[in-house]
């Protein structure tokens, strides 16, 4: 018998309307044995998901803004009573939510902390999911850790299997767990989909699915190219570049703790759970699609630095010295392009606020000794991904004819020497236009 891990994300979980059919899906399938959910997400367009309004609650409660608390605090009281009633919750039920409802108000008010704020959208959905499937709410914080550095703790995986190993079917919320210091700790945004992981690879599932509000993993995200291909299969590589990339279906992270384990991914609509969807497996892909690029994503928000000095590459140690002024200034390092007598360096434009940009600047200027460095602000990352451009002619003559047909100047490039994807730095404002670009160049003729 299978035992499934399936993860519920925000829009499934958006009202009682759509909470129900999330029953009928777990209940479809008795090997659907433990379900994590996320808070309650966006109904329609311009709707604020929970998590949104408990951030800006808590962020309320520290700045003493007692209306923009109350007013963000009752939306969300609102909306799971509201949540309650389309559900047809017993009167007893209503009362215990509410009454944790107001104890989370109290604690938020009173401790300011963000990270149990923030969590408190999946620890109600869960509760209700628990109840409306009559089964055991096993909170987070008892089998979720996280080191003292913010990492997940190892013995996360034993306390998941000792506490399920003989629960037949359980309710977990997503997003959340135990820190160092005994408090709530929140995973990233979207970090859900990383407690679906660690539930999956604890439980020692034999599958995670990933339910959303879309058929599987497109070739490039539906807001930028409508009805892109569908991906049936790709890698846990492939899906680690693209998550990474800002494909934001699945968090990036969540790939590592199936992929150690083995279990694969599928991901699922929950509108339309007839649909094939996509799955997420350790085999180099199997193209199926038929194609060299499996898909395209991109990211805003980029600073590229670039260093210029006359024989750099028969300079000993040049690379190391930036990149420990780098490591220094605390920022992670995302690409380092480079050429004979040149070198760049692509930060996150975020870590550098505050005067880091300019103290590093300076930094390398004198560690390198090199005057000419040049700044590229507001720069995009796109990455077109795929096992199937290893030793294929002719894939980056395609990619860059593309972009040039559309006028795009692309500022940097970047190609691994696994062959998995190449990456190429263009304007922010040309983002979205590039990835359309590259879509058309490698899909049109299958679409
Ligand atoms: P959930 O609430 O289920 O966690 P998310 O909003 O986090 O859902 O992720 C689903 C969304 O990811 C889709 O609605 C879609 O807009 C977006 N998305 C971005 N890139 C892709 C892609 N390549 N394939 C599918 N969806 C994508
Ligand atoms: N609710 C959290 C968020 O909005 C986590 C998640 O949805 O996975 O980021
Ligand atoms: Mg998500």
């Amino acid at each position: 018998m299978e035992n499934i891990v399936c993860k519920f994300g925000g829009t499934s979980m958006a009202d009682g309307n759509v909470i129900s059919r999330v029953k009928k899906i777990v209940e479809a399938d008795a090997e659907r044995r433990y379900v994590v959910v996320s808070a309650p997400g966006k109904r329609y367009g311009a709707d604020v998901k929970i998590t949104d309004l408990l951030y800006a609650a808590v962020n309320a409660a520290k700045d003493g803004d007692v209306a923009t608390f109350e007013k963000n605090y009752s939306k969300i009281s609102e909306r799971f009573i509201g949540i309650l009633k389309e559900l047809n919750c017993s009167a007893e039920f209503t009362e215990e939510i509410t009454a944790d409802l107001a104890e989370i108000k109290n604690r938020i008010v009173s401790e300011k902390e963000e990270d149990y704020a923030a969590s408190r959208g999946e620890f109600l959905a869960a509760k209700i999911m628990a109840r409306l499937l009559a089964v055991p709410f096993v909170d987070a914080v008892e089998i979720i850790f996280f080191n003292a550095d913010g990492t997940l703790c190892e013995k996360t995986y034993e306390a998941v299997y000792a506490r399920l190993r003989n629960v037949k079917r359980a309710v977990i919320p997503g997003f959340y767990g135990r820190g160092a210091d005994g408090r709530v700790k929140t995973f990233s945004r979207g970090g859900g989909d990383i407690t679906g992981a660690v539930i999956a690879a604890g439980a020692r599932a034999s599958l995670y699915e990933n339910w959303t509000d879309v058929s599987g993993f497109y070739a490039c995200d539906p807001k930028i190219v409508s009805s892109p291909q569908r991906i049936s299969s790709l890698s846990y590589a492939e899906l680690r570049e693209l998550s990474y990339m800002g494909a934001s279906v699945l968090h990036s992270e969540s790939v590592f703790p199936v992929r150690a384990a083995g279990i694969p991914i599928h991901i699922l609509n929950t509108f339309r759970p007839e649909e094939k969807g996509t799955k997420i497996v350790a085999a180099h892909s199997e193209k199926t699609d038929g194609g060299v690029v499996t898909g395209i994503a991109g990211k805003k928000g980029f600073t590229v630095i670039t260093l210029e000095k006359s024989l750099m590459n028969a300079e000993i140690g040049f690379a190391a010295k930036v990149l420990t002024a780098v490591a220094e200034e605390g920022i992670p390092l995302e690409h380092m392009p480079s050429g004979i007598d040149t070198l760049s360096v692509v930060l996150e434009s975020s870590r550098l606020a505050g005067g880091v940009k300019e103290r590093l600047i300076e930094k390398i200027k004198k560690e390198t000794h090199t005057e000419r460095v040049f700044l590229h602000e507001n720069i995009s990352l796109i990455a077109t991904v795929g096992h199937g451009l290893r030793g294929c002619i002719g894939a980056s003559a395609r990619l860059f004819k593309a972009l040039a047909d559309e006028g795009i100047s692309v500022i940097t490039i970047d190609q691994g020497s696994s062959e998995l994807n190449i990456i190429v730095g263009v304007e922010d404002r040309d983002c979205d236009r590039a990835i359309a670009a590259i879509y058309r160049a490698f899909f049109s003729a299958t679409a």
